[in-house]
């Protein structure tokens, strides 16, 4: 019934990640990029002409709640500061509109709460944007974990991190109010690393376990640059307990770069390193099978499955809404729990 239809999306927040978003846009089958919404009228003006954007799909933060009146936009995808999720999830739910949000769903578990029950009462649907739950790698790995095929798998060790300041240059001066600074800050990021980027070494661990995390330990790290992580960490490792008996070691950095995964089961492992970046990823296990799938547009992909269902008039799977997206907020915020005060943390 939907063949050839397109669900028509608004990005709210046009930055780095939105320009990744829209490219996969350009592609996608089942949705297209109609609007904007942004707080910097010159990028209004670039998107405009870049993308073909009509003017009356063009919002700012302060008229964005009159996008109510417009037909022509049916979802509004969230790719503003963390903290500032809850606020655009909300306001677009209450015009009407379906929501995909970027990860981490918020800073905090009660924003979550608000976000899930604004779009239930307004009957839009709210996905996360989580782009490894639609890639073929990690439909293997979590296919690999949960079906035990190498045996029940006892523990993993994953990461991600990337270096982001000269390491020589650590003396250089920050100024932390600057827009493009709001990850340094605990106000729009919520964190630093481990909400950021541990994110996805939460999710891979409790995919391919197919478990919820039922205590945490957790360790801050050196902080090498002391201008640029004065309210966040740099750096974090932390294990996760699951009901099995399984253990994952995880770590994440905005001081170096580590980007894999890897099972340990009872009858052999499998990894992949590049596992959680942008790819393309690279996976082998113990039999000396080698991974070998095609590599995907990540940011298309998660969109053309969210939009392919809700144009179904479907409901999304509960594994990419926000009922997914609070679990890793309240792991995130006892894994912070438990760096504080050096103890183990229940879930
Ligand atoms: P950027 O800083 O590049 O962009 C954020 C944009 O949000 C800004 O350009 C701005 O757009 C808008 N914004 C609104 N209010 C503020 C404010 N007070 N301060 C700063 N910016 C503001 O960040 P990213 O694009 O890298 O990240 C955005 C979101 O996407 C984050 O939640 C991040 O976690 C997520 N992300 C997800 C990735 C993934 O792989 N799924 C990868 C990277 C990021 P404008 O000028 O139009 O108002």
């Amino acid at each position: 019934p939907y063949k050839g239809k397109k669900l028509n999306i608004a990005l709210c927040g046009l930055g780095n990640y939105a320009s990744l978003l829209a490219e996969g846009l350009q592609v996608s089958e089942y949705c297209q990029l109609a609007g904007i919404v942004t707080g910097t009228p010159s990028k209004a003006e670039t998107w405009k002409n870049k993308y073909n954007i009509q003017e009356k799909n063009i919002y700012n933060y302060e008229n964005f709640d009159s996008i109510v009146k417009n037909k022509d936009i049916d979802l509004v995808y969230v790719v503003t500061p963390n903290s500032l999720h809850k606020e655009f999830t909300v306001r677009a739910a209450k015009a009407g509109k379906h929501v995909i949000v970027e990860k981490p769903m918020a800073i905090t578990a009660e924003d979550c709460e608000e976000m899930i029950k604004t779009c239930n009462d307004n009957n839009v649907q709210l996905a996360m944007g989580y782009r490894l739950h639609y890639e073929p790698n990690h439909l293997e790995i979590k296919r690999l974990g949960q079906q035990k095929v190498l045996g029940q798998v006892r523990y993993i060790e994953t990461g991600l991190g990337y270096s982001t300041y000269d390491i020589h240059d650590v003396n250089k001066p920050v100024d932390l109010n600057a827009r493009n600074e709001w990850r340094l800050t605990k106000k729009f990021a919520g964190g630093g690393a481990l909400i950021n980027l541990g994110v996805y070494c939460i999710q891979v661990s409790r995919y391919v376990l197919g478990e919820e995390p039922i205590a945490v330990t957790a360790q801050f790290g050196t902080i090498n640059n002391k201008n640029r992580f004065a309210q966040v960490e740099e750096n974090i490792t932390w294990q996760m307990e699951f009901p099995s008996g399984a253990v994952a070691n995880c770590s994440s950095s905005y001081g170096f770069g580590i980007d894999r995964f890897h099972a340990a089961a009872d009858e052999g492992f499998f990894e992949m390193s590049p596992a959680v970046s942008y790819g393309p990823f690279v996976g082998k296990r113990s039999d000396g099978k080698l991974f070998n799938f095609p590599v995907i547009n990540q940011q298309q992909t998660q969109m053309d499955e969210i939009c392919k269902v809700i144009l179904a008039n479907q409901k999304l799977p509960n594994h990419i809404t926000g009922e997914e997206g609070i679990k890793d907020v309240r792991i995130i915020n006892a894994i912070y729990k438990a760096a504080e005060t050096g103890k183990k943390v229940s879930l």
